[in-house]
């Protein structure tokens, strides 16, 4: 069964659509239906481009149940260069790099895979954005 409010929050999660405020322009993810900045209703939907930089960043040595093979890992809260902060976990980085600042950008991978029950949980990490070395 995959009713419409279920692909939704699927295209939500892989495409990182947010919401764009009519109102006064902000940027809002996750999508929400009231603005947090002027409080009028904001409802129309934005991709995200899923570039930005890390404002802050943990790291995190118990790993919940689930997330085994992922301990330890880093979580970031990653500021979109549309303005908004979202907490996510940073992927593809050497423990050296991790730093505020540091250029990032979105990619889609499995969080969890349930074997028995073949669900897959997908979500969005972040990774470095890499120097093109040329020459
Ligand atoms: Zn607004």
């Amino acid at each position: 069964m995959t009713g419409p409010s279920q692909w939704r929050r699927r295209q939500q999660r892989l495409a990182m659509v947010g919401e764009v405020c009519p109102h006064c322009s902000a940027r809002l993810f996750p999508p929400r239906d009231v603005c947090p900045y002027c409080g009028g209703p904001a409802r129309i939907s934005y991709a995200m481009g899923g570039r930005g930089t890390v404002y802050s960043y943990s790291r995190v040595m118990a790993a919940p149940e689930g997330f085994d093979n992922y301990a330890p890992y880093y979580v970031a809260l990653v500021a979109l260069d549309e303005g908004p902060l979202i907490t996510a976990q940073l992927t593809d980085i050497d423990p050296d790099d991790v730093r505020i600042g540091l250029p990032v950008e979105m990619v889609t991978r499995v969080m969890r895979q349930d074997g028995e029950r073949g669900l897959i949980d997908y979500s969005f990490k972040f990774r470095p954005i890499l120097e093109r070395v040329t020459g």
